[in-house]
This record gives structure tokens, sequence and C-alpha cells, in this order.
């Protein structure tokens, strides 16, 4: 059949792909078609069911989005032959713009040209150029966003509970069609630095209480967000040592106030009679409680070579490391006994250590949340005051309100409960389930440090480094 070997004839050109996918589909019902005209011996095969396009302009333009784009094709038989008075739709994709015309004939040259007004969303922009309602070709066009029209600030206000407490106001700037464009530096400004400070990036701190306004500007655009700073303090409370009773006496206590705590591990003691087991810390810490450090042996740090010190911190750790427990970037120093050499070993292992009661200053002193010093963290011990006592209970509610109002940082922190205590404990609990929206565990307070990376160099294979045997 002389006719299918026209149609899937190949030709050159990147447009006669779209000719042989267009047409082979429709073979059979053209077959036939000619077969019935063959038969007839009227009809010679119509030259214009193959065309070749050539796009002369608007293939791959990139171009403001809503701005015109022209699109000139040339209409061709494959042989190059230009092809007059056939019609060309141009026909950009939903939301992809409007073409004018939309469609004409071929003129004298084979040519039709049309001016594509592109969407207004921002990306890759198609339309289809139709020839002879059957060949097609596909041109893209980039539309890219216009210049900024709107700046905003996601978060128009803002309120900040605790002293240095840092956030990012995120900010979008767009064009006036809604078009997001790229990063851009931004000018911050704050009504009062003293009370909010704000960098370069947007990010903004906390100083004083109060209220002040944040201005991001990029040109003449500008927005505003409103920055509270309204100082909260942050409680913890903590069981030290590890004591079984923290499991079997405290434990339902909190948990029926809805409170989570942390345990200070001794992590030598785990296992010993009257000490918590390995199953006791796993249970506290499926109900949310953290597993900070507080040494191997409970030695007093002070009295220790730089070897056992560093044992102390490195294997403790190690140990709730090694079971995956929350919490243990965070230490407790046994005895409250620490110096400069102390501290210096501590901040080796941890981002946080707890080694002050707040009645150990005078003035009694509760320091700041959140703190400049994340090693100063005070503390109260309820059992000294004691909490057997409705008097003594009352003494630990005034700290604990004191730490909440004045945005001081507290760690309301026991011992052994004894069974006998436990009611009285109880009534404590109660007291403090009151302040339960300013409690919090370690693991929420003090992040674990970015681990470094893996010390391998480049072009070193695994087998080359060093292994250290224990
Ligand atoms: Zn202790």
């Amino acid at each position: 059949m002389e006719f299918s070997i026209l149609h899937a004839r190949p030709v050159v050109g990147r447009a006669v792909r779209e000719v042989r996918g267009r047409i082979a589909p429709a073979l059979p019902m053209v077959l036939a078609a000619l077969m019935a005209a063959c038969s007839a011996d009227s009809v010679e095969p119509d030259p214009e069911t193959e065309y070749r396009i050539d796009v002369l302009a608007g293939r791959g333009v990139s171009a403001e989005v809503a701005s015109v784009v022209p699109v000139r094709v040339r209409v061709t038989t494959p042989q190059g032959v230009p092809v007059e008075g056939v019609r060309v739709e141009f026909l950009p994709n939903p939301g992809h713009g409007t073409t004018s015309p939309s469609f004409l004939d071929t003129d004298a040259q084979g040519e039709a040209a049309t001016d594509w007004t592109l969407g207004t969303m921002a990306g890759e922009q198609v339309q289809r150029v139709v020839v002879g309602g059957v060949v097609e070709e596909v041109l893209t066009a980039t539309a890219l966003a216009g210049p900024p029209a709107a700046l905003t600030i996601l978060e128009p206000s803002l309120r900040l509970t605790g002293y240095r407490e840092t956030a990012v106001l995120e900010t979008r700037l767009t064009d006036a069609f809604g078009n997001e464009l790229g990063p851009v530096p931004l000018e911050w400004s704050s009504s009062d630095p003293a009370v909010v400070s704000v960098d370069a990036t947007g990010r903004v701190m906390a100083h004083a209480k109060g209220v002040v306004h944040v201005v991001a500007r990029h040109g003449t655009l500008a927005d505003t967000a409103t920055v509270e700073v309204d100082p909260q303090g942050v409680l913890t409370i903590t069981f030290d040592d590890g004591w079984r009773s923290t499991y079997t006496v405290a434990f339902p206590i909190l948990e029926k106030y809805g409170l989570r705590a942390n345990v200070a591990v001794v992590t030598g003691a785990i296992g010993w009679p009257s000490y918590l087991e390995e199953q006791h810390l796993n249970a506290l810490h499926d109900a949310g409680w953290a597993m900070v450090s507080h040494t191997v042996t409970h030695s007093d740090l002070t009295t220790l070579s730089a070897a056992d010190l560093d044992n102390e911190l490195r294997e403790s750790k190690a140990w709730l490391e090694a079971r995956g427990y929350r919490g243990t970037s965070v230490f407790v120093v046994p005895y409250h006994a620490w110096s400069a050499r102390e501290r210096a070993a501590i901040e080796e292992y941890y981002v946080a250590a707890r080694g002050y009661t707040h009645n150990q200053f005078w003035p009694d002193s509760l320091v700041e949340w959140r703190p400049t010093d994340p090693f100063a963290l005070t503390a109260h011990e309820p059992e000294f005051a004691p909490f057997t006592t409705e008097e003594g209970r009352q003494k630990t509610l005034e700290v604990v309100a004191r730490a909440v109002g004045e945005a001081k940082f507290l760690d309301v922190f026991f011992h052994d409960i004894k069974p006998e205590a436990a009611e009285d404990f109880e009534k404590l609990i109660a007291g403090l389930a009151q302040y339960r929206d300013w409690i919090r565990t370690y693991d929420e307070l003090f992040e674990p440090p970015a681990s470094p990376a893996p010390a391998i160099l480049a072009g070193q294979s695994p087998a080359q480094r060093p292994v250290h045997m224990k």
C-alpha cells in the first residue's frame, strides 16, 4: 500500500516525531478511508496531513509572568516547501496564558505568528501548536516571577517566654501575582532593641519584659510583627541517684497527676538492692521521663584523679546513651561538690549541669531562664523543707512560684521517697501539679551538641583508620 508508506516514512526534524506520534494510532482508520477512496479511484493522498513545523520564535523563552512572548512558526512539507493557508492553532495549557490570535492560516511563506501572553504563575508554561488539526508541536516557556510587590512576615505576632529566647521571623516576598521571590536580604529593625533585638536574618532575641514592633523592609516594601516578651520560669522534677522508690513510690503518684520527671542515674548502682533495675529505667523512659547522668559511682568529684574524673563523666554518659535514653547531655553533680577543674571536665561531655541549690547563695538566688550559664542550674530540695510538714510544703511551693513568676530555672529534686512518706509526697506533688505548664524534662530543655563530622580523610578507606582496642 503506497499510502501507508507515505504516512510512516521517517523525515528528519523534531516535528516529524510528532507527526508519527499523532498519525500512527489513527493509521487503520486512515487506511480504511484511503482504501475506500482508492476503490472510488478519485482521490490523491493529501500532502497536508504531513507537515514539518519549524519554530522561528517563542521556543525555550524565559520571560516575566504575564508578559508577551512573540511566537512564530513556519509550516512546510517534509521536503521543505512552505505550505500556505493551513490552519495553525496556538493552544496554551490551562493557566498558561492566552494567545492573540489563537488561530490563523499560514501566509505565502508558510508562516503564522501570535502573541503569547504568559499566565501569572511562575514556572514552566506550555502551549501546543496544532497545524491542520493534526500535527502538533509543543512550546515551553519559563515564566519568571515579576518585581517584588508584597513583603509579609508570616507570624505577625510572637510571644517569647524566656530571656535570651530566640525565634526566626519567616518572611515571604512576592510579585503582584503572589509568586514567591528567592531569598533576598531584608533590613530588620526593632522599636526597642533593649527589649527585643533582631539580626540581619530576622532572628529576634528577648532581653526584657515588654512589647516591641519588629519591621522587615525591602526597598519601599515593609511589614511589621509584634513581639512580646513575657518571661516565664521553667521547672524540672528530678529523682537523684536511682533509688528503687523512684519507681515504686514516686512514679505512680506523678503518673496520677500527669507529671514527668528526670532520673539522675548513678549508673554503677543500677541493679543494686534498693536501686532501680534497668527494666524500671526503661519503663520510666517509656513514660516520657529523661535519664540524666549522675556519675558511675557517686564519688565526690573533687577527690578524684584526672583520669578517674574523666571516667566518671564519660562512662556514665556512655552507659545511658547505649540504652537510647533521652537527657544524656545533662549532668547532676554529686554532693554539689565541684570547682573549676570539675566544671571544665563536665563541659567536655555535657551541655548543662545542675550543681547548686538556691539557698547555697547569699542572697538566695535562682538562675535565669534561659540561663546565660547552663552549667549553673539551680535546684531546690523539698526533703529539707521538709515536705512531710504543711509548712515545709508551702516553703517549696513558694520557691516554685517565685521561679515561675520571676522567669528563673528551678529543679525540684528528691532522693529516696520512703513508703511512709508517700502520703505527704503526694500532697506536695498535688501542689506542684498546679505548675504543670512550666514543668519540663531535661531533654526538652537542652539539646545534645551537634555530633562532629566523622574524622575520615578523603581517600582514606575505613581499613586505614586507626583501631583502638579496649
Ligand atoms: Zn546524688
